[in-house]
């Protein structure tokens, strides 16, 4: 990014959010983080609170905000089905209300705005990998739908702002990420797995263990969203970022045991409802566009993450 931009991370002391925070302040930014603190914690960015080009202020981005920003990056978000499903109401109202008061607030500074989107607006895929130009199969009343349908409403409000008031608008459809600071009690099968593993308990494999995820280190994630926001204008997206290498969740929990040198058993629970089968990024567009692809192999970015957990599990 050029010169010294203010930029606001909404969602900025979440997992991704607090990465993208510290990247920004290493590229010589000023950084305004909000959150909630609903599932992100000061202690996620507690490294960076020293930093004099870095604020945190507590804030709902239900709720109005006036502030005077150049760059607006919209992560706020529970992302996790146990924590949007647990007030699901107030999940919608964060995607949906949220949008507006950035996007009103984008159209008042005249500054570009980025949207956290996601996989999941294409709900249970009939077509493989995804490519941006399918529509989706979402179920709209389903225990998802809140996340799913908050989430394609707010793309919906992105493209409405941008073709109605002209706003530089960019959409990233964020396909399942994982790294260092994920949330440890958030149920996603990256951090479940690797706890699991590291206290020698059993590994939770819901259903067969044959449903597939792609999962993208952190740091690529990043890295890709700031490409996308720095991209041409006429680049709006929406663009799938991901890793295209799909693994199953038997062949993750295998992985996750020969890393951390575990004894762990696998055992089998529930399939939870409107469990996708299939999820992989067809990330031919971010590769056109962006330049970008993942660098991180699955195993170099299991470690890391591993080591991070451990480290937090023995503290
Ligand atoms: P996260 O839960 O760690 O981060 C979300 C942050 O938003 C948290 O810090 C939370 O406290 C904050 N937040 C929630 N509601 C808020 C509100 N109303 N006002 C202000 N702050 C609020 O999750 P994450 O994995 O870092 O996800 C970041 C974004 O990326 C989310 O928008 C999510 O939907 C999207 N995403 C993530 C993934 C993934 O695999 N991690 C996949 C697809 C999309
Ligand atoms: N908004 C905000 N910060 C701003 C400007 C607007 O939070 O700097 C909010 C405001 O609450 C408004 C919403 O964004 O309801 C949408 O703004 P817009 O200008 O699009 O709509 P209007 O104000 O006309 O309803
Ligand atoms: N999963 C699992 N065991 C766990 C947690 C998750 O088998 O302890 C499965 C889950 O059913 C899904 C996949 O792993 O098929 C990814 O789940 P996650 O919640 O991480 O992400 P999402 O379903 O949103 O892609």
């Amino acid at each position: 990014m050029h010169s010294s931009l203010r930029i606001l991370v909404t969602g900025g002391a979440g997992f991704i959010g607090s990465h993208l925070c510290e990247e920004l302040l290493r590229r010589g930014h000023d950084v305004l983080c909000i959150d909630n603190f609903y599932t992100g914690t000061r202690n996620n960015v507690a490294g960076l609170l020293a930093n004099p080009n870095f604020e945190l202020m507590r804030h709902d981005v239900t709720f109005p905000l006036y502030v005077e920003v150049d760059r607006i990056f919209n992560l706020a978000c529970p992302a996790s089905p146990v924590h949007y499903q647990f007030d699901p109401v107030q999940t919608t109202k964060t995607s949906v209300h949220g949008a507006i008061n950035m996007l009103g607030l984008a159209k008042r500074r005249r500054a570009r705005i980025l949207q956290a989107s996601t996989s999941e607006v294409y709900g249970d895929p009939e077509i493989h990998p995804q490519p941006e130009s399918y529509w989706g199969n979402v179920n709209p009343l389903g225990l998802r739908s809140c996340y799913d349908e908050g989430k394609r409403c707010a793309e919906t409000l992105f493209f409405d702002y941008h073709r109605q008031h002209n706003l530089e608008i960019k959409v990233a459809r964020i396909f399942n990420t994982y790294g260092p600071r994920m949330h440890p009690n958030d149920g996603r099968v990256v951090s479940n797995f690797i706890i699991q593993a590291l206290r020698g308990e059993d590994i939770t494999i819901y259903g067969d263990g044959q449903q597939t995820r792609s999962f993208c280190y952190v740091d690529d994630m990043v890295d890709g969203l700031l490409r996308l926001m720095e991209s041409p204008a006429d680049c709006t997206g929406p663009v799938n970022l991901g890793n295209p290498v799909e693994t199953t969740i038997r062949q993750l929990a295998e992985r996750i045991i020969a890393l951390t040198g575990s004894r762990s058993k696998l055992i089998a629970k529930p399939l939870p409802a409107d469990d996708p089968r299939r999820r992989c990024p067809d990330i031919s567009l971010a590769r056109r566009e962006l330049d970008w692809e993942p660098r991180c192999m699955l195993d170099d970015g299991l470690m890391r993450t591993i080591e991070y957990f451990r480290a937090t599990l023995s503290a």
